[in-house]
């Protein structure tokens, strides 16, 4: 089910008996999806909230276009929370056709175990850990070709089937744009609550122009924006310590954007080919490369990110 602009002003609700049937449904390019969909309340609801009431924050992280670094970001974020022992933190990948998270966090490989009380997450360390359908491939080079509903239905299994136990930060990675993946994850939440999402994006125009649609999403289904980060912002040379801008912010970049949709900017992290590398390797740039100039930036933000979120 694609979100769209055109989405019908009078729009019965998905899940309503009226989906897909209105008047108002009458062109709207998600009409056949809706009709076909299962009405009513979902019964599952309940037993994702029972579940999601052991986790004390969720927070989205979004993305217009793909490439941005977004489970870049995800992973770093996840790495720096869980420096601190007391933190049990937890990342949910829901990036169904691209899991790229496994490979970022030195997972590949790993396979998840079931015991009585659910599928178990994969742990990078005690307080670290992840689910994700790369775990679920027989080989990582398998392509995921799967409609709608069977990406919703393995999206419920994250939330309803995973012995996720008591988490303080939950870092949702979600696919590029807002699609499928996006509304069934709000859907999901809807009574568990998300605190709020962070947006990644590179300086140029046309990662921008998603960007405003990804914010238009956060606001039609209610999901505050935690800010926006910047990445790919400059490249300083590690040799010359010269900074060169690669992707140029034509328009004003991620930071006039956040202040024309009023909107926190978090800050901006420049291109590092060390942190490609680390991502390759699975280890946390933040603890391999600490006096980089990107890993200064990063934990500038991840201060901002939480001192927004209050416990
Ligand atoms: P997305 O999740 O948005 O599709 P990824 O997080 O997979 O993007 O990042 C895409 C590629 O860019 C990866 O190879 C990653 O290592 C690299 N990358 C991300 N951020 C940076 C950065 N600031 N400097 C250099 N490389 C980066």
């Amino acid at each position: 089910m694609a979100v769209t602009d055109n989405i019908p002003e009078h729009c019965p609700g998905p899940t309503t008996e009226q989906a897909g049937k209105a008047s108002a449904c009458q062109g709207c390019p998600n009409q056949n999806v809706c009709a076909t969909a299962p009405k009513g309340p979902d019964p599952d609801l309940p037993l994702i909230k029972e579940r999601m009431s052991s986790i004390k924050h969720k927070i989205l992280i979004l993305s217009g276009k793909g490439g941005v670094g977004k489970s870049t970001f995800t992973s770093q974020l996840g790495f720096a929370f869980s420096n601190d022992e007391s933190i049990q933190v937890g990342v949910m990948d829901i990036d169904v056709c691209g899991p790229s998270i496994p490979k970022i966090m030195g997972l590949e490989g790993e396979q998840i175990h079931q015991s009585l009380s659910g599928w178990s997450p994969v742990y990078v360390q005690d307080n670290l850990g992840v689910m994700s359908i790369g775990f679920m491939l027989p080989n990582p080079d398998d392509a995921v070709i799967w409609r709608g509903p069977k990406k919703n239905g393995l999206i419920k299994q994250f939330l309803k089937d995973v012995d996720w136990g008591d988490i303080d930060y939950m870092l949702i990675d979600t696919p590029p744009g807002t699609s499928d993946e996006h509304l069934s994850i709000t859907q999901y939440l809807k009574e568990s609550v998300i605190d709020g999402a962070i947006i990644i994006t590179t300086p140029q125009e046309v990662a921008l122009q998603d960007v405003r649609k990804e914010i238009d999403f956060c606001r039609k289904v209610k999901i505050p924006i935690i800010g926006i980060v910047e990445n790919m912002s400059g490249f300083i040379c590690p040799n010359c310590k010269g900074e060169s801008i690669i992707f140029a912010p034509t328009t004003g970049g991620g930071k006039k954007m956040a202040e024309d949709e009023e909107v926190p900017f978090l800050g901006s992290i420049p291109l590092d080919p060390r942190i490609g590398k680390a991502c390759d390797t699975g280890v946390s740039f933040l603890d391999e490369y600490s006096d980089s100039p990107a890993c200064k930036a990063y934990l500038d933000i991840i201060t901002k990110i939480k001192a927004q979120i209050k416990d």
